[in-house]
């Protein structure tokens, strides 16, 4: 193999074997000051592929922001062979507002990629962070929560029909992986699109540190980082069993029959049955009680933690196992009881 390189941005240069924490300005506020993003550069000694990790694109999705920087400031990168990428806040005006969109125009960051220097502010952001610190990357691990008020379990949303994404999503070793294309605009698909395999990890809920997942995903990251080869201290991890859900699949959002307070017999990647109860929905009175009943036997992906609903909220989302993946949930919880 060849020579490491440095790796480079407007107006800055990262040699091998160097470290940097940098405040780049993707923006300005009203009163004309710089909006600056926080990036830390880890450039190993020895020649490898470059590995993005981003999180809080949604500004109050806050799980992967522990994982990214745990992965910069803790971790031993001694020997490594390549470069890492971190951007734990991408969204810097929503993770201020404490908001899943940029509060200006509520617009998405997360549908404005690759982005456009003459266009909307949320473009020009995601333009500024696009051709600098993800363009030129080999692979990409974007993290996210749930919505505020719900909650996933880890799990990986990925384009398996694209071999080199697959890659990445079965290195990450989670159980579940949702198989998309992902949305336009959306920083995993024009990643991806572009040449960059790129994963979305969606893990736990909002405004949260949740640490079981966090550290979850950590060794997750660890098993990704093996597979391409930057370090020789790991190994790719297998998940013990593993789901992949296409379009062919069948999963559905449950949603409230009642207006009213709910209450959740479940937990977010729980097996239910076929006809069990994952929740009922009580009147202030407890007098009249509409039982949530499962339509299928099938795995709780994502779950509400916000216990109030309107008719047609969403419950939780259930997908549907193949005989030999819910086997293999049972004998794995009858021998382990894990977080997910
Ligand atoms: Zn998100």
């Amino acid at each position: 193999m060849g020579k490491a390189e440095p790796f480079t941005y407007d107006g800055g240069i990262v040699a091998p074997g160097e470290t940097r924490n940098v405040r780049y300005t993707v923006s300005e506020t009203y009163l004309g000051d710089a909006v600056r993003m926080p990036v830390t550069i880890v450039n190993g000694e020895r020649p490898g592929p470059t590995v993005f990790l981003t999180a809080a694109a949604h500004g109050d999705e806050l799980n992967g922001i522990e994982v990214v920087r745990e992965v910069a400031h803790e971790w031993d990168h001694e020997g490594l062979a390549g470069t890492l990428v971190c951007l734990p806040v991408l969204n810097v005006p929503a993770f201020l507002a404490q908001e899943r969109y940029l509060p200006i125009y509520d617009r998405d960051l997360n549908r404005s990629f690759p982005g456009d220097p003459d266009s909307t502010s949320a473009k020009r952001m995601a333009h500024e962070i696009f051709r600098n610190f993800l363009a030129p990357c080999d692979v990409g691990l974007d993290f996210h929560t749930s919505t505020r008020g719900r909650t996933n379990m880890l799990h990986v949303r990925a384009d398996m029909e694209d071999p080199e994404v697959t890659r990445v999503a079965n290195a990450f070793a989670s159980n579940v992986i949702i198989s998309s294309e992902g949305p336009s605009g959306s920083l995993r698909r024009e990643l991806s699109d572009s040449g960059v395999p790129t994963i979305t990890i969606e893990m736990g809920e909002a405004h949260r540190f949740q640490r079981p997942l966090i550290d979850s995903a950590l060794e997750s990251v660890r098993s990704v980082l093996a597979e391409f080869g930057l370090r020789d201290s790991d190994t790719v991890r297998w998940p013990g069993w593993r789901t992949v859900i296409d379009d062919s699949g069948e999963k559905t959002w449950i949603r409230a029959d009642s207006g009213g307070l709910v209450d959740m017999h479940y937990d977010r990647g729980d097996l239910v049955y076929e006809d069990d109860v994952i929740c009922t929905i009580a009147n202030p009175f407890k007098t009249e009680n509409t039982l949530m009943r499962a339509p299928f036997t099938g795995l709780l992906v994502g779950i509400l933690e916000n216990p109030l609903v309107y008719p047609g909220n969403p419950l939780c989302h259930l997908v549907r196992l193949d005989d030999r993946t819910q086997r293999a949930i049972e004998w794995n919880r009858r021998t382990n009881d894990d977080d997910w």
